[in-house]
């Protein structure tokens, strides 16, 4: 296959050219320890640049000046119209240099530009669906059978100080989505992007102080988990918490934050299950199957990893995604040919590669598949699109998050079976069915226990619409109006008028 690279970006070569701070009060500043942390290139192990590295000294540095700018800034009394123009101006901002935010993504994360540069463009989109909101934010009048006048009433008011903790994967948007639905509100927001992708989010932090936010009201501390984050989760002057990651971690963020009963929102892990009947349009549910575990190399929370395929063309189904995935192109994520870029870290691709030697201990079939041994891949994080055949929903592999480009085949029957064990799993964040009768999508989209169902594609998600988990992949939802619920209070008020 032919190799085209696009060229670095300008901007983005400039701006990780030197060592990058954290901005905190409207300051650019380092960590008070002077510690730094490498971040390198995961397509060819490459260093990109050096981040500050903060702690919980920084952590309390940032939630003083967020509280400031909520307690005496202009941010939560500032006029709704004049927030929203704010809010917009960042959005022409980001979509006005979406193509150095897409580039410092690739650089950082190793995924195709083209998939960043959809990122890039949501981010935009985002921050406009909620710019919209800031006008619109009202409460109920409620009648009251108290004897007398009285006046009952409802207001929505912020929450105050917002910290928000994101995972590598998608790092602009997924930190985004912490940041747009909370201002719209007019609460002020501290973020700790991923220790190992924080440079687009420090871009987003210049367009931020560009766009004529006031200072404070927007924070990014750089850092690791167990420092950073969990000095986050238990600061006793952070109102709310939203954290994106692992179950495992998000179950340390409910205990942390327990100190002073934040508000917690969690968006966690999940083993999505995608159910493929033979009366499914086949050539769309072979895309449709592929799209959802190999996009974005698997490295999402809600891939369609458990592919239900019904017993009829299970063997010609998982023969032909194989054939299909084959053609996908693994590399460098500035080739405009690649389809899977790397995986994260040199960690994250053992991870994955365990995973494959369970699964063939446990009696599944490798059609296609494992590291990517080619020369030009050997310095990167690279496992190439796997297909395994003969697995059982009660194997490891079928009941544990790979979060890698894996896709398990478990063959069904019957559709009451197979929704009962699709359903058997502590995860519960998306599912897909493919089918052209339009009563089985209903049922089984009614039936599986996700927060999310696609019919007949897969992967969709938009500002205006709710995201999030049953069961162990969440608590609460981002997106949609249910994110200005997550970030608000409600305050009833009861007025004699006598
Ligand atoms: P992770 O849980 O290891 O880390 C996520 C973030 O939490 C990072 O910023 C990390 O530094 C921080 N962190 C780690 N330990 C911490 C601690 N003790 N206290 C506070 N913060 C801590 O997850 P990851 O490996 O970065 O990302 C992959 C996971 O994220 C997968 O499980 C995936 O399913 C999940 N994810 C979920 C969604 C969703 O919307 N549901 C979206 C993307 C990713």
């Amino acid at each position: 296959m032919s190799t085209t690279l696009i060229s670095l970006n300008p901007k983005a070569r400039e701006f990780t050219s030197k060592p990058l701070k954290m901005f905190i009060g409207g300051q650019w500043v380092d960590a008070i320890s002077g510690k730094r942390t490498e971040i390198r290139n995961p397509a060819n192990g490459e260093l990109i640049t050096t981040v500050a590295e903060g702690d919980k000294e920084d952590v309390d540095l940032a939630v003083r000046a967020a509280r400031k700018a909520f307690e005496e800034g202009p941010w939560p009394k500032m006029k709704p119209n004049v927030r929203a123009r704010l809010m917009l101006n960042l959005a022409d901002l980001i979509e006005e240099n979406a193509e150095e935010l897409a580039h410092l993504d690739t650089l950082d994360y190793g995924q195709p530009v083209s998939l960043t540069t959809g990122f890039a463009a949501a981010a935009a989109d985002n921050f406009r669906y909620y710019a919209g909101w800031t006008t619109k934010i009202t409460g109920e009048t409620l009648p009251s059978s108290t004897p007398g006048n009285i006046f009952n009433y409802t207001r929505r008011e912020p929450i105050g100080v917002c910290a928000g903790i994101v995972p590598w994967n998608a790092p602009l948007m997924n930190a985004i989505m912490k940041i747009s639905a909370p201002l719209a509100v007019g609460n002020t927001v501290i973020v700790k992007p991923s220790e190992e992708t924080p440079i687009s989010l420090l871009r987003f932090a210049e367009l931020v102080q560009e766009a004529g936010f006031p200072d404070g009201v927007v924070n990014i501390v750089t850092g690791h988990g167990p420092t950073v984050g969990a000095a986050l989760a238990a600061h006793h002057d952070v109102d709310k918490i939203a954290f994106t990651g692992s179950t495992e971690v998000g179950k340390s963020i409910i205990r942390e934050s327990a100190g002073n009963i934040k508000k917690v929102t969690l968006e966690l892990g999940g083993k999505s299950a995608h159910i493929i009947f033979a009366d499914a349009d086949y050539e769309q549910a072979l895309a449709n199957a592929a799209n959802s575990i190999f996009f974005n190399s698997g490295q999402v929370c809600f891939a369609g990893s458990r592919l239900f395929i019904e017993s009829k063309i299970y063997d010609k189904f998982l023969a032909d995604l194989a054939d299909y995935s084959q053609n996908y192109k693994v590399g460098n994520g500035f080739d405009k040919e690649t389809v899977i870029g790397p995986l994260i870290s040199a960690k994250q691709k053992k991870r994955v590669l365990n995973y494959l030697e369970i699964g063939r201990n446990e009696g599944a079939e490798m059609l296609i598949g494992g590291e990517a041994t080619e020369a030009e891949l050997a310095s990167g994080y690279f496992v190439k699109p796997t297909v395994l055949a003969n697995v059982h929903n009660d194997m490891t592999i079928a009941r544990e998050e790979i979060f890698g480009p894996v896709v398990s085949g478990i063959p069904f029957d019957d559709m009451d079976e197979m929704i009962k064990l699709a359903n058997q799993t502590v995860y519960g964040l998306g599912g897909g069915v493919c089918t052209t009768d339009l009563r089985k999508a209903h049922k089984v989209a009614h039936a599986l226990r996700t927060g999310n169902v696609w019919v007949n594609t897969y992967n969709i998600t938009e500002p205006n619409s709710p995201f999030g988990g049953y069961k162990q992949s969440g608590l609460g939802r981002e997106n949609g109006a249910a994110s200005i619920d997550m970030y608000t209070e409600i305050k009833n008020i009861w007025m004699n008028l006598d």
